[in-house]
């Protein structure tokens, strides 16, 4: 029998934007369920309504689907599912897993201020864990977890191994406070389960949290999901992620021009590994990706490498998707669209852009001499590489370039007998030529821009640059 496909899930906090940290860990659920025919869900977590908003929420979607990574059904509100977060709590209590509290604050801290004093644990005991319901009163009220006194409750992690904490260090916390509605730990567990959630993939600042999660999953005789706590990423410097390093938000990387499809590479690898595996596309990732290959040590952002990686994505890009993403580059970077000449002009010369850039605006450097027409302005290294000597060379090529079948060995040979006449190697008359194409240093090989270009297009920039 095959094993059940397994129910992952997202849940972020929309309190901002889908930090990068979080499209990862986003990314490993979507890997781990879509490589085993699995559901990827995605949660809101908007109960804390003074932080949540319907921008941020927006801006989590759009990031996720920048990122190429979808979900299964609706996102689902957490602060939607308040009823039937009140209504598990209630079964606890009647079930006797849970009980009401009438401690007030001042009490609360009165308790904590004494314990201190007597140097007990701080760790409130409510008096009424073990109180006659007769004896309650019709006060407000929370309602609390009876919590295990002794003994330990053990985390399984697939990441972590083991993780052991002694009851005692656990209060009977709160699931629904005074005014009825639930805590954030307590909506966490009834949503993981009713969402059917097998397995949680998740930051390990969440570890503490499992303990006492796992706490209300026992009370309510439900099964503990598989838990992955993952180390967060650091910095290159090695220190926790923070504003200082530079950007954090999934946004910034497309404002970067880094293609989505080499963010999921890059990001795969951050925290997780399969062997000596670097660069791969999404079927790889989804076949490989396992539990088992995540590190316990933090991984470091490294841009070189997200580089590195980007430029092999974009080298293998389908020509025309490439062409897409260009488009959201320029979109997400309140950039003008491209005209549909611009597009079938980078479209020829696709072939020869997309070989060594790293980014989208590395590309879209190399494209200039296509993305612009004559006269072509040029900057000061062009314009100091168009000597009398060179202008001279290139008034030569003029001629012999009007007549010739516009083919790179033709144009090769051209080039090559000219400088040769000229007692100069081809290396001498390239940077002319490119100053007359392209204006800039940046470009493909003067032989493709020809290509590209066309005879009528080469010849006026040579005329331009003679004439300079
Ligand atoms: N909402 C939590 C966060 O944004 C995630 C909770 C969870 O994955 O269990 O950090």
């Amino acid at each position: 029998m095959s094993p059940t496909p397994p129910v992952t899930r997202f849940a972020p906090s929309p309190t901002g934007y889908l930090h990068i940290g979080g499209a990862r860990t986003a990314l490993f659920n979507w890997l781990y369920a879509r490589g085993r025919g699995g559901t990827f869900l995605l949660r809101i977590e908007d109960t804390d309504r003074a932080r949540s908003t319907p921008e941020a929420t927006e801006a989590i979607l759009k990031g996720l689907t920048w990122l190429g990574l979808d979900w299964d059904g609706e996102p689902i509100s957490q602060h939607a599912r308040q009823e039937r977060h009140a209504e598990v709590a209630l079964q606890m209590l009647e079930a006797g897993t849970a009980y009401k509290c009438f401690s007030t604050q001042e009490e609360i801290a009165a308790f904590r201020e004494a314990a201190k004093a007597e140097k007990r644990s701080t760790l409130f005991l409510s008096p009424w864990r073990d109180a006659d319901p007769a004896s309650h009163p019709d006060a407000p009220h929370a309602v609390r977890l009876k919590a295990p006194r002794d003994g330990v409750t053990v985390i399984k992690d697939a990441v972590q191994g083991d993780v052991t904490i002694r009851n005692a260090e656990l209060d009977d916390m709160i699931l629904l406070r005074s005014d009825g509605t639930p805590t954030y730990m307590h909506a966490v567990v009834v949503d993981d389960h009713d969402m059917g959630v097998t397995h949680v993939i998740r930051g390990d600042d969440h570890l503490n949290n499992a303990a006492r999660q796992a706490q209300i999953y026992t009370a309510m005789g439900w099964e503990i999901p598989v838990w992955a706590h993952i180390p967060l990423i650091h910095g290159p410097d090695g220190k926790k992620l923070s504003k200082r390093h530079g950007a954090l938000g999934i946004e910034e990387y497309a404002a970067m021009g880094y293609p989505p499809a080499a963010m999921r590479n890059y990001l795969a690898r951050l925290g997780w590994s399969h062997g000596d595996d670097e660069l791969f596309d999404d079927a790889q990732a989804k076949a490989w990706f396992d539990l088992s290959g995540i590190g316990k040590s933090p991984a470091r952002l490294d841009f070189k490498k997200l580089e590195h990686v980007a430029g092999y994505h974009i080298a293998r890009m389908d020509d025309d998707d490439l062409l897409t993403e260009i488009d959201r580059f320029l979109a997400a970077t309140q950039q003008e669209p491209l005209s549909p000449a611009l597009k079938d002009g980078l479209r020829a010369a696709m072939y020869c852009l997309k070989d060594r850039a790293r980014s989208l605006p590395q590309l879209i450097e190399k494209a200039y001499f296509v993305l612009n027409s004559h006269p072509i302005d040029r900057d000061e290294k062009s314009r100091e590489a168009l000597t009398d000597v060179s202008r001279g060379i290139l008034k030569e090529l003029t001629p012999q370039l009007q007549n010739a079948s516009w083919t790179r060995d033709t144009l090769e040979a051209i080039v090559g007998q000219v400088s040769e006449a000229h007692g100069v190697k081809l290396g001498k008359v390239a940077p002319a030529l490119r100053a007359a194409l392209a204006g800039r240093p940046v470009s493909p090989s003067v032989f493709d821009m020809m290509l590209v270009l066309g005879r009528e297009e080469t010849l006026a920039r040579l005329s331009d640059a003679a004439a300079a």
